[in-house]
């Protein structure tokens, strides 16, 4: 997978778990990683499928403010497969633009987690918000999200950046990273998890200093830490495992809505065909949250969906640790996560596809290639026998 690829499809390497950049630690400290109960995938356990476009652009999200009539439009849209992750921070820093104005009632257009964070930052500094959208959560892409913490997923294309971007994305990330530590807990649905990258190629050796996104300083990741054979219970060579931030969408994506409505926030629902329906809004600053709805809004024809399709399982509370990756020779990347509504099955990232049907031969290759991984790991088993024996 060259670098481009890379930040933009959401592999292990965009979530910060690749193999290649790991410490290692002893064997005999690791013991506990064993005693993980095992996934059960099984057909009649599948709940549903979702599907959602993640909002690309080559060149990253669009954080500006730009005149617009006699109005301050502010765009902050485009996050890519980063949107859980950033924007609190995106948020923040169009909040910051708006306070440049005199005025204190502003629109933001968008109620998917842009939107929604957006207004919470304006709340903070004291604006008056009213929240116009089409859809409202649960029906946004940001209800379909996977929500883990990846800040640079499917976000950029390398010889794209640029250096004014790279800060306003550090910067981003900083401040989004810290906020949803503050968050966590089960009133926003935001928790660490324990997250394993699975692989049968042996780890390189490197330095921490290179155990990190190229776009990200080292401080916004905990570290990794290497397990080769006998260290894991899973059926790959090696696993590297990270403990990181989870988001549950729809717990989190509620909490916000009653969040921007306790601090006497307004959500009217409303499509804008044209940006001349802007015009007609009383309010004289704008923040667009619009997400893909960009494309068609905006005519920013940059923008290109990744599709990508999650199915969920029966939930297993037991179940509290995330996977990356999969067997060889099962089709493909595949990444699984545990939540209350569902275990989330997913490894999908299509380019261009705007269809929100679910892929019937993706379903199956997710599905089944996660079947293969857990019925070959040593699992419960292996869990009950050392409890019997201590
Ligand atoms: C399968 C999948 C997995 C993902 N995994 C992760 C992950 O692990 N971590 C992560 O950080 N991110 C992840 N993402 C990406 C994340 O979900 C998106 O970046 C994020 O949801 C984008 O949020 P948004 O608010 O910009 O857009 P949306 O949630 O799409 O919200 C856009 C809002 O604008 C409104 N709107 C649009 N056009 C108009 C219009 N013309 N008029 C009125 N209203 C309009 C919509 O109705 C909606 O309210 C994933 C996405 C998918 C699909």
């Amino acid at each position: 997978m060259d670098r481009r690829t890379l930040l933009k499809t959401g592999g292990m390497g965009i979530l910060g778990l690749g193999l290649g950049s790991c410490f290692r630690g002893s064997a005999s400290s690791l013991s506990p990683y064993k005693l993980l109960p095992s996934l059960n995938v099984a057909w009649n356990r599948v709940i549903h499928t979702t599907v959602g476009l993640r909002p690309h652009r080559p060149s990253g999200f669009v954080l500006r403010a730009e005149r617009f009539g006699d109005k301050t439009l502010i765009h902050n849209y485009g996050h890519g497969g980063s949107g859980m992750s950033l924007s609190w921070g995106t948020g923040s820093m169009a909040a910051d633009l708006a306070l440049e104005s005199e005025v204190r009632e502003v629109a933001v257009i968008g109620c998917g987690v842009a939107g929604l964070t957006t207004a919470r930052q304006l709340q903070r500094r004291g604006f008056s918000v009213t929240i116009y959208a089409l859809s409202v959560p649960p029906d946004t892409t940001s209800n379909m999200s996977l929500a883990a913490w990846t800040p640079t997923s499917g976000l950029v294309d390398q010889e794209r950046r640029t250096t004014a971007w790279d800060l306003q994305l550090r910067q981003a990330a900083r401040i989004a990273y810290r906020q949803l530590q503050l968050l966590t807990g089960p009133e926003y649905g935001i928790s660490w998890i324990d997250s394993y990258a699975l692989s049968d190629s042996a780890p390189r050796e490197r330095s921490t200093r290179e155990d990190q996104d190229p776009l990200l300083p080292s401080d916004l990741r905990l570290p990794t830490v290497a397990l080769g054979p006998g260290e894991h219970p899973f059926p790959t060579r090696y696993a590297s495992q990270r403990v990181t931030l989870r988001i549950e969408p729809s717990i989190y994506l509620d909490a916000l809505v009653r969040d921007v409505m306790r601090f006497g926030g307004r959500i009217v629902i409303r499509k804008f065909d044209t940006p001349r329906d802007l015009m007609t809004l009383d309010e004289s600053i704008i923040i667009n949250c619009t997400g893909l709805g960009s494309h068609d809004l905006f005519g920013d024809t940059e923008l290109v969906p990744l599709k990508g399709q999650l199915t969920l399982l029966v939930p297993q509370p037991e179940v509290n640790y995330a996977t990356f990756g999969g067997l060889q020779g099962t089709g493909g990347f595949i990444h699984m996560q545990p939540r209350s509504d569902g275990i989330a099955l997913g490894g999908t990232s299509e380019e261009g596809n705007w269809s929100l049907e679910p892929d019937e031969n993706a379903r199956q290759r997710i599905v089944e290639a996660h079947r293969a991984l857990f019925s070959a790991m040593r699992g419960s088993p292996r869990l009950e026998s050392a409890i019997s024996l201590s």
